[in-house]
């Protein structure tokens, strides 16, 4: 996970250095190269470091949402409910079509916490049509709408890891500038 024992930059003793000379200090890679050959006496080519920050920096928010999907809480299944069911395949199908745009981490946990708090909303209206005729939920849908609220939680919580503080937000802003840097230098070379 966000490490390859090839990454001159994974594998030097100066990593966390160079990260933040890139995300808090906003520097370019090529800049980067040249001030740790001069303060460390080490060679890392520039596209070194660019592949570094793009392949061992962004997976690592990648792979949160990954962890997230894994401790994502398995819905028990409706009692019958047909339209919670179709809701529920919709937003698979949303989520799945969703992976494939370029979007951000926050954006995906955004949509997570927005279709979350759409099923829970109508498994309650559920429950309450359930509660006029038969004066007790059913459990299964009880189950059900806790696990959305805990799924809704969790999204947040993770995204609060992703993002984070207001530091970590300022990084966040810091990495896209880094990006759009980057893609400027990719097409001039
Ligand atoms: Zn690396």
């Amino acid at each position: 996970m966000g490490k390859s024992v090839q990454c001159k930059v994974c594998t030097s003793p100066n990593r966390e250095i160079v990260e933040s000379w890139i995300l808090e200090e906003n520097l370019s890679s090529s800049v980067v190269s040249k001030r740790i050959k001069s303060e460390f006496g080490e060679n890392i080519s520039q596209s070194s470091v660019w592949t570094h920050m793009k392949k061992h920096v962004m997976p690592v928010k990648e792979e949160t949402i990954k962890q997230y999907a894994e401790k994502r809480v398995k819905r028990p299944e409706p009692q019958d409910p047909q339209e919670i069911q179709n809701e529920y395949q919709k937003t698979v199908a949303q989520a799945q079509a969703l992976a494939k745009q370029n979007v951000t981490e926050a954006e995906k946990l955004d949509h997570i916490i927005e279709k979350e708090y759409l099923m829970y909303v109508k498994a309650v209206e559920i429950m309450e049509e359930q509660f006029e005729t038969q004066q007790s939920a059913p459990k299964p849908l009880t189950d059900y709408i806790r696990s959305c609220n805990l799924n809704i939680t969790q999204a947040i919580k993770t995204k609060s890891e992703v993002l984070g503080t207001d530091a970590e937000n300022k990084k966040a802003d810091a990495y896209m500038t880094w990006v759009e840097l980057m893609q400027r230098v990719d097409d001039d070379a």
